[in-house]
């Protein structure tokens, strides 16, 4: 199979053929076309398989379309357990987004001053990349308007799960518009994590790779 035949906007396309990468890896070939036509996903993938492609090629071809509401707020966010994880979701972002003009990518994370985040919250952010402690604060205070808000994904839940996160993940979701597509990508889905996944996903498509 090759990026071709997935549909992707040619903008990404450029982007995945400067980054060298010939054809999909498995859980590219499976998730991509299943968030393109808008379900929500549940998929087990460790890292290295591919699986922030697979997740961000979907998000950006959204973002290739206008948002139909006007805000200034997010149409993706990505949450991540750390910090190291949400700053390399966010470079890999930039890199498959490069050519497009409404990518605009911000990380919001624990331990970085509250003044820089808060000036970059006042500008259009496209994709929100957090960590969830940091971003219920923003969300207390009152500084993220979710009103745009098409995409939720919850990058190796079961992390956030063992570390203690997954009570604000939650918070977060339901902050967020219902109507989002809603992702869990986890290295292993087990009980815990089905119940996780039937409260915050809609008929999710499963997929094992
Ligand atoms: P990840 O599992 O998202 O951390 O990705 C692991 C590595 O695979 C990263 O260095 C990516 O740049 C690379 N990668 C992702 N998709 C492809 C692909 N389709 N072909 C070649 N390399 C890829």
């Amino acid at each position: 199979m090759s990026f071709e035949s997935l549909n992707l906007h040619p903008l990404i396309l450029k982007a995945i053929n400067d980054a060298g990468y010939t054809s999909p890896t498995p859980i590219q070939e499976q998730a991509i076309p299943e968030l393109l036509t808008g379900h929500d996903v549940l998929a087990s993938a460790q890292t290295g398989t591919g699986k922030t492609a697979a997740f961000m090629l979907p998000a950006l071809h959204r973002l290739a379309s206008p948002s139909q509401v006007r805000s200034r707020g997010p149409r993706v966010l990505v949450l991540t357990p750390t910090r190291e994880l949400a700053l390399q979701v966010s470079e890999a972002t930039a890199k498959y987004g490069k050519y497009l003009p409404r990518a605009k990518v911000v990380s919001i994370l624990g331990g970085m001053p509250y003044p820089l985040q808060n000036k970059l919250l006042s500008q259009v952010v496209d994709i929100l990349v957090a960590t969830p402690g940091r971003l219920i604060d923003h969300i207390q205070r009152g500084r993220i308007d979710f009103s745009r808000l098409e995409m939720l994904v919850l990058d190796e839940a079961d992390r956030m799960l063992d570390m203690g996160f997954i009570e604000d993940v939650e918070r977060i979701a339901s902050a967020t518009p219902a109507t989002r597509q809603t992702l869990l990508f986890s290295a292993t889905l087990d009980s815990a994590m089905d119940n996780v996944a039937a409260r915050l996903l809609n008929s999710p498509k499963r997929i094992q790779v």
